[in-house]
């Protein structure tokens, strides 16, 4: 919805928003009786996440422990959080205010369907700040959602693990317990303990690390700014760091890719350059790792200052790969690089509204490619290849309006189709033109800057 501000911004009729054709039923085919969404009493503020991963085969498993100073805005006698795939030690579950005063709640009452945890507590919670100390244990499961382990075969013909996360749109829940909601920002600091042969990144920068037993070491990440849960990650790997100049562009990948790992870091480098001159505002992480996994659900994925791609849409390698692979690599570097600030820094505040998130990040995918290859006439390939297949889907009776409302992740996920990442930008694009293309940039530039 935040989004829809930036429209008003650059002097938008919302008229052109709403009238976006609506085909079929009114989209709104929600189990009614249910309710999906967290109460609204409860804010998080911080997350302290420590996790210590397993990534052996036959235990592939992780230790967390979460501190979570959460504000609690109207008094209740319960505390609902979200959680997936997590097995609670009950007995270290504690809840502490600011005077120190140690509150336990009486039961751990979970919901399978909505993915919620109450903990119910004797006495009635005023009003304030608290803090929340949960110990779990999750699995490093194989199916590429939430915290997963996945596999390649390196140079030697030895089969390596690694860990990563994948958190769009409601899997940060099987990581940590949070809430788990677009809308609900706080700051996190991340810690991982893993083996010294290999390395830990997260959305931020290594503030320190540490010895610990067993040729294990602790990785303590700096604090990350607001950020919504679904753009937490981290992975723990044996990769290699590709650095440009000043460190502040990583790419990390197994080392056989490594030498193909440029052309993407070149177009992340531009792109930053382009959307920083564009939007007059700056990244708001200091550094920003592209890091490529065997295998991803998504082509890759935006996380604040670790981006994350499935291989095939990071590696290019100029000898033999395709002209429409070189393209493949640099749309999807210059997609996340836009996510950096259409997305991450102005998110929508619930999943409804994601066509804004990829909209936005689709319309400047282009713009920051025909900035960069004048010759591939982009954005007269935008039009056949993106726009017109966004607009001939839409016309399907049973095409469902690009906004509705939406609570299980299965509807959730059906919001991410061809339409919110063709059909947007189409309408961005015409709009850029209806109001001035210097209209629209000072729009955005206002609206970034209040943020
Ligand atoms: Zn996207």
């Amino acid at each position: 919805m935040a989004f829809l501000k930036i429209l008003a911004n650059v002097g938008l009729l919302f008229t052109v928003v709403t009238t976006l054709p609506i085909d079929g039923d009114s989209g709104n085919n929600s189990i009614a009786t249910i309710n999906y969404r967290l109460p609204d009493n409860v804010v998080p503020v911080h997350y302290n996440i420590e996790l210590i991963p397993y990534i052996v085969e036959n235990n592939f498993t992780f230790d967390g422990k979460s501190y979570i100073t959460i504000e609690i805005c109207r008094a209740t006698r319960d505390l609902s959080l979200h959680m997936l795939d997590l097995m609670i030690n009950e007995t270290a579950t504690s809840l502490v205010d600011s005077d120190t005063v140690i509150y336990t709640p009486i039961a751990h009452n979970y919901d399978n369907e909505t993915e919620i945890l109450t903990l119910p507590f004797d006495d009635e919670l005023s009003i304030g700040i608290y803090n929340l100390t949960i110990q779990y244990v999750g699995i490093l499961n194989n199916d590429l959602y939430g915290f997963f382990r996945t596999s390649y075969v390196n140079e030697n013909g030895n089969k390596v693990w690694l860990a990563a996360s994948h958190f769009e749109p409601t899997w940060a829940r099987r990581a940590f317990p949070c809430w788990d909601e677009p809308a609900l920002k706080a700051t996190f600091n991340i810690s991982i303990k893993h083996h010294r042969n290999y390395t830990a990144v997260s959305n931020m920068p290594i503030l320190d690390q540490s010895d610990d037993e067993d040729d294990t070491m602790w990785t303590h990440f700096d604090t990350t700014p607001l950020m919504s849960t679904y753009l937490v990650a981290f992975v723990v790997s044996d990769y290699v760091q590709i650095p440009n100049e000043d460190k502040t562009l990583n790419m990390w990948c197994r080392s056989a890719l490594a030498r193909h790992s440029k052309f993407a870091q070149e177009i992340a480098l531009k792109a930053r350059e382009i959307l920083t001159r564009y939007t007059n505002t700056t990244v708001k992480v200091p550094k920003m790792d592209h890091l490529a996994v065997p295998q991803l659900t998504a082509g890759a994925m935006e996380n604040w200052g670790l981006i994350i791609y499935n291989e095939n849409n990071f590696a290019y390698n100029e000898k033999k790969d395709t002209r429409h692979q070189k393209m493949r690599v640099a749309i999807t570097a210059a997609h996340e690089m836009a996510h950096q600030w259409f997305g991450n820094v102005v998110s929508p505040r619930w999943w409804s509204h994601v066509w804004l998130n990829e909209g936005f990040a689709s319309f400047f995918e282009e713009y920051v490619i025909d900035e960069i290859f004048k010759d591939w006439r982009i954005m007269d390939f935008f039009v056949i290849e993106t726009q017109q297949s966004a607009l001939q889907i839409d016309i399907a009776r049973n095409m469902k309006p690009i906004t509705f409302e939406v609570n299980q992740r299965k509807e959730i996920n059906s919001l991410f189709s061809d339409s919110s990442y063709g059909k947007a930008p189409a309408i961005l694009r015409m709009l850029q033109h209806i109001v001035t293309p210097d209209v629209f940039r000072n729009g955005i530039i206002k609206y970034l800057h209040k943020q």
